[in-house]
């Protein structure tokens, strides 16, 4: 295997069954690596302690497996890194392109409510900036004072550092990238010192993925991700999205919908060929 091998990756986040939506994403990854003989990942998402859940985690390399499925290397778990995102964190604060943001969804809410104008980018209503207008000893004081915080990414200051509009890479051909539209994204939580725009982004720069599939709904993202890797200098990654499956009324498949969890096709009889066709068509 030469170093330009093709890497990919599944990322599932522990929080349900996987079921045949995922079992597409992950084939589509997984059939990308051992079509070229490259390298697949399997990677845990589990950064949200209050919607993933540890036996999710078993139950996820269960299915895998039993759908035929096997993967290189260690799984990681990216609730075990969180000083390695920590550490890139801290390279954007020591840029300036961090501020701590002190407001509750409500401060936010009534904020747009009283704006004449209320963008909404890919995440939902666009921050409308009060905590980065906050004079530094404010902000200095309540941080002292151990007030709970965010870190929002300063988006304006972030694009002004670039030298070139970005692009990704998809199926070779450039495509524009709109960070923007995403606002002052939030790049650590307050309840998690971390998020998973930064997790996504630093790991599949860590694990060497030169090749990032996932479904279209995962799209606006990818501009975002791109961002972040133009600033942190972490090498690019070509992408490939990829269509959602969809039950027979056309509704995407959802962790809630039972009846499509690999478990349920296991459980019913269903092998594991069957599964697998049924997920790629
Ligand atoms: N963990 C994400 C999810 O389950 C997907 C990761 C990615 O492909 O960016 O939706």
């Amino acid at each position: 295997m030469g170093a330009t091998a093709i890497v990919t990756r599944f990322a599932p986040s522990p929080t349900g069954f996987l079921h045949l939506g995922h079992a597409h994403a992950a084939l589509t990854a997984w059939r990308a690596a051992r079509e070229a003989g490259g390298r697949f990942l399997l990677r845990i998402e589990d950064l949200d302690p209050t919607r993933c859940r540890p036996d999710f985690t078993d139950a996820i390399l269960e299915d895998l497996a039993w759908l035929g499925l096997d993967w290189d290397g260690a799984v990681r778990v990216q609730s075990r890194h969180l000083p390695a995102y920590r550490g890139a964190l801290d390279r954007l604060a020591a840029r300036g392109l961090l501020y701590p943001c002190f407001c509750t969804r409500a401060d936010i809410a009534r904020e747009i409510a009283a704006s004449a104008a209320a963008p909404h980018g890919p995440d939902g209503p666009l921050y409308p900036g009060t905590c980065r207008r906050l004079p530094p000893a404010q902000r200095a004081a309540r941080i002292a004072a151990g007030e709970a915080h965010a870190l929002r990414l300063d988006m304006a200051a972030a694009i002004a550092t670039l030298d070139a509009p970005l692009t990704f890479r998809e199926h070779g051909t450039r495509r524009a990238c709109d960070p923007a539209r995403f606002g002052d994204a939030v790049l650590a939580r307050k309840d998690i010192p971390a998020s998973y725009h930064l997790c996504v982004t630093h790991d599949d720069a860590l694990q060497g993925v030169t090749l990032v599939t996932r479904g279209t709904d995962l799209l606006p993202a990818t501009d975002l991700h791109r961002l972040l890797q133009a600033l942190m200098g972490w090498a690019e990654p070509d992408y490939a999205h990829h269509t959602l499956l969809t039950d027979a009324t056309g509704r995407r498949l959802a962790k809630r919908d039972r009846a499509d969890t690999l478990r349920a096709l296991r459980d019913a009889g269903i092998s594991p060929a069957e599964a697998r066709r049924r997920a790629e068509t």
